[in-house]
């Protein structure tokens, strides 16, 4: 079931001192409450407009891309799951034969398609199909129409982000190679496109640039990469794509992420620097963006002023939200727990949290209510399997899904962000009247 976890292999619990801050983290290894990373094809589906998923799994894989996705079957969607049956499983067809024959009528049904994924289920790790000779094979039939790539978006692997990361560390290998060392930015991380275009126009506005996205809007136009590109993470969770990309030739620039006024314009500033933009360029570029924003957050500020909040380990967004929490509204993060911290992205992000906060990597999920339960936080993020208990025990939560779903990124959407955050108190406080 894709809402429980993987059980890990221990229940112990560690403290060390992160790299790169001196916060103490508790590492913790146990049963898991986070959605597996088939998930990203929700976004990554309406994302990459010509590209089509391809879930080899099972009838569990099917049933959560269509509830969390909420797409009609006959609004032909550009993802789909290709079910694994007993007879598969039990070695009784050829698994290989059985996929070719589904791309087969895929592509010919769909003639808009210029890319396939191929993605990886727990059920297609279990009989060990290997996906990627597939999408070879099957990108040898049908180039120069349609690529056919492979990444795992399974259980056993990745958590709920993690599938964006595998998506797009898949798309590297194919990114065109950039002639000569020009410098270029690129903006690595799904973002909705209202977002994309915002920052298009800051980018403009402070002379940093070309600037590409990737994902692309279209798979067939992967921006080129190489010696001259300089990369920044929209999102925390891109450790892979990032590794890749780097082995292109392609540098980070390291930055706090882009939520709330200070992200944002910390992340442009670090762009800006590689750029060599003047201190009043960048005032200009930015101040009427930055004073939107401020407004915005003063009227959630009322509402989250002082008031506790404790994080589920899940998307991965836990560390800059809570920051974003904390430092542009007030709010007091008792605990921040995430699947996985990468010292090295987040070490703007772990510098700028409240000492207070304890940090918490993985997750052993009894541990983790027993604390929650105990503190009584005003707000707790976490997964859709433990926000209804929680909440019928009085708690009050913020389902962390919504979070990757909506446009949070930017100047522009700072008060959306907050007014996510905001609204389950306020909701509360109208209930208890
Ligand atoms: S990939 Fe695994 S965890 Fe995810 S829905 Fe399929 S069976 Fe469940």
């Amino acid at each position: 079931m894709s809402l429980a976890g993987t059980p890990q292999d221990s229940q112990g619990i560690a403290a060390e001192a992160a790299g790169c801050a001196d916060t103490p983290i508790l590492r913790e290894r146990g049963q898991r409450e986070v959605f597996c990373g088939l998930t990203g094809i929700i976004w990554l589906h309406r994302k990459i407009q010509d590209a089509f998923f391809l879930v080899v799994g099972s009838r569990t894989c099917a049933h959560l891309l269509q509830s969390a996705a909420g797409v009609m079957i006959f609004a032909e969607p550009r993802f789909a799951t290709a079910i694994i049956e007993e007879r598969d499983l039990a070695g009784l067809a050829d698994a290989n034969e059985e996929l070719d024959r589904v791309v087969t009528r895929l592509i010919q049904r769909r003639p808009d398609i210029r890319m396939l994924f191929l993605v990886g289920s727990c059920p297609s790790e279990v009989i060990k199909l290997d996906l990627s000779r597939a999408a070879q094979r099957l990108s040898e039939r049908f180039l120069p129409s349609v690529r056919v790539l492979s990444y795992s978006g399974s259980g056993i692997e990745t958590t709920f982000t993690e599938g964006e990361d595998a998506c797009l560390a898949a798309l590297v290998p194919e990114m065109p190679t950039e002639p000569g060392t020009a410098r270029s930015l690129l903006v690595v991380g799904a973002l909705a496109e209202v977002v994309e275009d915002q920052f298009i126009r800051l980018f403009a506005a402070l002379g940093v640039g070309p600037v590409r996205f990737l994902p692309s809007r279209r798979a067939s136009e992967l921006p080129a990469v190489g010696e001259g590109t300089r990369f920044l993470l929209a999102q925390p969770f891109l450790a892979g794509t990032a590794r890749a990309l780097e082995a292109r030739g392609a540098r980070h620039i390291p930055a706090a992420f882009p939520l709330g006024e200070e992200g944002t314009t910390a992340w442009l500033r670090a762009a800006a620097e590689v750029w060599g933009v003047s201190e009043e360029r960048f005032a200009q570029a930015t101040a009427s963006g930055r004073e939107r924003a401020r407004a915005a957050l003063a009227n959630h500020r009322k509402t989250l002023d002082g008031k506790s909040i404790f994080f589920f380990p899940d998307s991965q967004l836990e560390v800059p939200l809570a920051r974003f929490l904390s430092r542009e509204l007030g709010m007091q993060p008792i605990e921040i727990g995430t699947p996985y911290l990468h010292r090295q992205h987040l070490a703007h992000e772990l510098a700028l949290l409240p000492a207070t906060a304890k940090l918490v990597e993985g997750q052993h999920v009894d541990r983790q209510l027993d604390r929650c339960r105990e503190a009584r936080p005003d707000m707790t993020v976490c997964g859709l399997g433990l926000a209804n208990p929680l909440e019928a025990e009085g708690l009050t939560t913020k389902w962390s899904i919504e979070l990757v779903f909506s446009p949070i990124q930017g100047y522009d959407q700072a008060g959306d962000l907050a007014g996510l955050f905001a609204r389950p108190l306020v909701r509360r406080e109208k209930l208890m009247v």
